[in-house]
């Protein structure tokens, strides 16, 4: 179920979902599936919306099933938290994801590349060893701990003293932290007081229609409201921003008025194997 596009590009197919995988059992399914090295990581370029220049990657896993093919994380994500095995598979990616990235900075200097990016889950922050897997990993491949950031949803930043600390200690680190999905939650404002984030990626929900010019001013549009909003406490609390899941020139347009300079999406680039972003990004190192 598997499509490779243009450069490399990396997409499942839908329809695959939940209903079918689950019949399967699926936490043993997991198991034998990180045993068997099924899992493999994809970057997504983070660019500039002024000049397209990619200035990080976001890694994505991907689930290589030897019969199903490619299995979407939303699929299994979810089952992998219920049954804990998110921990053994969140330390693959961050293992894989800094590994890759100090390759990157090695091959092609330390202008290639401003920071790699990963997603941790609630239950990864609520597992004693995390930070020191975190230290662990960057030590192991040589990755400067400012070129990692850790996206983490509000969620599982609320979920009491353990995980603050721990995010409290990646931070003194100098690890970057980021909001995901920004704006989704119910107390996201409060949230960047009550956390140490560098940064706040404004959900797709936001961005979606963020371009349909209603005749009405701005001001009177909701969620061009929302995203202004979003770009200026940003600004003013001295975090970047990241507009997620942009399909369309006209929504690059309509976030760089709304104050938005790095984006994230389809329309910018799809997420790809790692030797494509080394293309990629060799050939940016050139011009
Ligand atoms: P996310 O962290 O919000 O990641 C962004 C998702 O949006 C990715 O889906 C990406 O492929 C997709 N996306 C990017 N640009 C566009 C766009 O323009 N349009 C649309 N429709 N989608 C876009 P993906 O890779 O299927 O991942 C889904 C979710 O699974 C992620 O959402 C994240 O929550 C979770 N996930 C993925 N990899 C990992 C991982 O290694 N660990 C953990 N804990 N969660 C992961
Ligand atoms: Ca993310
Ligand atoms: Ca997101
Ligand atoms: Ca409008």
């Amino acid at each position: 179920a598997k499509q490779r596009g243009k450069a490399g590009y990396v997409r499942y197919v839908d329809g695959m979902g939940e209903p079918v995988l689950a019949h399967m059992q699926l936490g043993g399914e997991l198991r034998r599936a990180l045993d068997n090295d099924e899992f493999r990581v994809v970057y997504q370029p983070i660019v500039r919306l002024d000049c397209n220049r990619v200035i990080g990657v976001e890694a994505l896993v991907r689930w290589h099933h030897p019969t199903r093919g490619l299995v979407s994380p939303a699929d299994f994500i979810p089952a992998a938290e219920r049954t804990g095995l998110i921990v053994p598979l969140g330390r693959f990616v961050l293992r894989e994801t800094c590994r890759q990235a100090a390759a990157w900075l090695a091959e092609l200097g330390p202008d290639a590349l401003r920071e790699a990016g990963l997603n941790v889950s609630a239950r990864q922050l609520h597992d004693p060893d995390f930070v020191s897997d975190v230290a662990a990993a960057l030590a192991d491949s040589g990755l400067p701990c400012e070129r990692l950031v850790l996206e983490v949803t509000e969620s599982a930043v609320l979920r009491g003293q353990q995980v603050s600390r721990a995010l409290y200690e990646l931070d003194r680190m100098g690890i970057r932290l980021a909001l995901d999905d920004f704006g989704t939650g119910e107390s996201s404002l409060s949230l960047l007081r009550a956390f140490p984030a560098s940064i706040v990626k404004l959900d797709k929900s936001f961005v979606d229609g963020i371009e349909i010019d209603d005749g009405q001013p701005a001001a009177a549009d909701a969620r061009q409201a929302v995203a202004r909003a979003v770009s200026q406490l940003a600004r003013a609390l001295g975090l970047d921003t990241v507009a997620e899941g942009i399909e369309s020139p006209e929504q690059v347009a309509a976030l760089l008025e709304l104050g938005y300079t790095v984006g994230q999406g389809f329309y910018l680039a799809e997420p790809m194997t790692a030797d494509s972003v080394s293309r990629l990004l060799a050939l940016q190192a050139r011009v």
